[in-house]
């Protein structure tokens, strides 16, 4: 491909494929003099060339992008005795939890698991500083990368952003910082963040912990704007959304210049997983999971979902994964602090009940990469993520439908993007 296409051309080739999900790696590897991951003009996060590419830097991209590679957890990382089991991985411990302080329990997306861990490996001096995300200061449905110093700080950031966020933007400065930190995203942030690994050694040094949340997806900018269309909300007023937290789910609220407005998860996202609109490559992800973190916090839901009665008092109450030592060990120490309340271990077959989405899209990523690979596109090289084994388990017609899909889903034009332009608010002027 490199013979034909030019650099610049191949670096958009993941975007227009559908393959980019706007981490930011790409930006931080090649330089923001070269790369800039910035919203565009279909309102995503993705990278847009500014300066001058060339082959060897888009190889070093391709061998680190999550759109074009997805990695399970480093078998160094696996030890012995770690359970295995084919859809969720390698495990050490699956206990449900939620965070011991109200207020964090009460603040937390699910039961603050995340935060309360946060501020844990802060206060014990584990890490310095958590990179991670809180809510945009510039695009009020984003997420922004942010380096948490404090406890303050982590609970700044509590609550999931649902909108494109670019966790990786800065990651070169933070590893600059020569200081051990944590790093808490999503699977493929981290899927990115360990394949980056094997071209920079500070990565293995620095970061002591990668905690994940079990991710179905992110929401699209134009499944975002349809909802604050439903709800009669003009989306060019909106200057604030909290996507949920403060309860479980918790309100979805959005700021307009006229006020706050509450609706309820299920009108952000409908009424089942069939109602979601997601980017095409969270519809092929092969790893939802997070099987490369140290840790992975679910919710709880039985089916996957709230429902609107059950939610209105719900305390929230996660499922953390433990994969390694080091997040055993980590789960461990924060409930003998008192950071971490867990209330009883569950077996895998009680999270696939929790998380039947997972489930479905970890039998399907094998199938739908092959209608990909059909339709001559790219598709992720995976390893350790067991997706060709868990697919041979299907019925065959099964396999044929996932497969022929995604390749109509291609045919039909749904699985491609734009060339990527940067994006520009109404008036702005274009010398600028
Ligand atoms: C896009 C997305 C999809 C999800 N899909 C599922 C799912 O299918 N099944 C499921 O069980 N749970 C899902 N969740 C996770 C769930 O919403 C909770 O975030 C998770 O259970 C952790 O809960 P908590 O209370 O510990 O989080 P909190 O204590 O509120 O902490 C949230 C943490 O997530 C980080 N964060 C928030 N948004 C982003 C983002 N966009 N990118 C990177 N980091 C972010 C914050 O920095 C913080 O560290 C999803 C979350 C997101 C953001
Ligand atoms: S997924 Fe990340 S590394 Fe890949 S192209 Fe998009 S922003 Fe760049
Ligand atoms: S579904 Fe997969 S690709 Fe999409 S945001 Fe979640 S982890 Fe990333």
């Amino acid at each position: 491909m490199s013979e034909q296409l030019t650099p610049s051309e191949r670096l958009y080739a993941i975007v227009e494929q559908g393959l980019c999900i706007g981490c930011g790696l790409c930006q931080s590897l090649a330089g923001r003099e070269r790369v800039w991951v910035t919203k565009t003009l279909n309102g995503f996060l993705a990278p847009v060339v500014v300066g001058d590419l060339d082959h060897e830097t888009v190889d070093r991209i391709y061998a680190v992008c999550p759109g074009t590679r997805v990695e399970g957890l480093p078998e160094r990382l696996i030890e012995p005795d770690t359970h295995a089991d084919n859809v969720w991985g390698p495990w050490r411990r699956m206990v449900r939890a939620w965070a011991s302080n109200p207020e964090v329990r009460f603040e937390g997306s699910t039961g603050g698991v995340m935060t309360a861990l946060g501020a844990y490996l802060l206060k014990s001096k584990r890490v310095d500083f958590i990179l991670q995300v809180k809510a945009s200061s510039s695009e009020p449905t984003f997420g922004e990368p942010t380096l948490s110093f404090s406890e303050a700080d982590v609970f700044e950031a509590a609550g999931s952003r649902y909108g494109p966020a670019a966790p990786l933007l800065d990651l070169d400065a933070a590893l600059e910082r020569n200081q051990p930190f944590a790093f808490f995203a999503k699977p493929c942030d981290v899927a990115a963040l360990r394949n980056f690994a094997k071209q920079d050694e500070r990565v293995d040094r620095l970061v002591k912990y990668c905690v994940v949340m079990v991710c179905g997806g992110y929401g699209t900018p134009r499944g975002t704007d349809a909802f604050f269309k439903r709800v009669g909300i003009d989306p060019d007023s909106v200057t604030g959304l909290r996507y949920r937290g403060r309860g479980c789910p918790g309100p979805t609220r959005v700021e307009t210049p006229t006020g706050s407005h509450e609706y309820h998860y299920i009108d952000y996202w409908g009424e089942d997983e069939t109602t979601w609109t997601l980017p095409f490559r969270c519809k092929i992800c092969p790893d939802g999971i997070g099987e490369a973190a140290d840790i992975a916090a679910a919710d709880s839901w039985i089916g996957g979902g709230p429902n609107r009665v059950d939610s209105v008092d719900d305390p929230g109450t996660n499922v953390l994964v433990a994969r390694t030592l080091a997040g055993e060990e980590l789960l461990a120490a924060a409930a003998a602090d008192g950071a971490l309340t867990l209330e009883f271990d569950i077996p895998p077959d009680t999270l696939s009940l929790y998380q039947p989405h997972q489930v479905s899209k970890k039998y399907a990523a094998w199938s739908r990469h092959q209608g990909l690979r059909d339709a001559g596109r790219l598709a992720p090289a995976t390893a350790r993520l067991r997706i060709e084994e868990l697919a041979a388990d299907l019925p065959e017609a099964t396999n044929r439908l996932q497969r022929e899909g995604t390749r109509e889903r291609v045919d039909s034009g749904k699985a491609s993007e734009p060339m990527p332009q940067i994006w520009k608010p109404a008036g702005a002027d274009d010398e600028s």
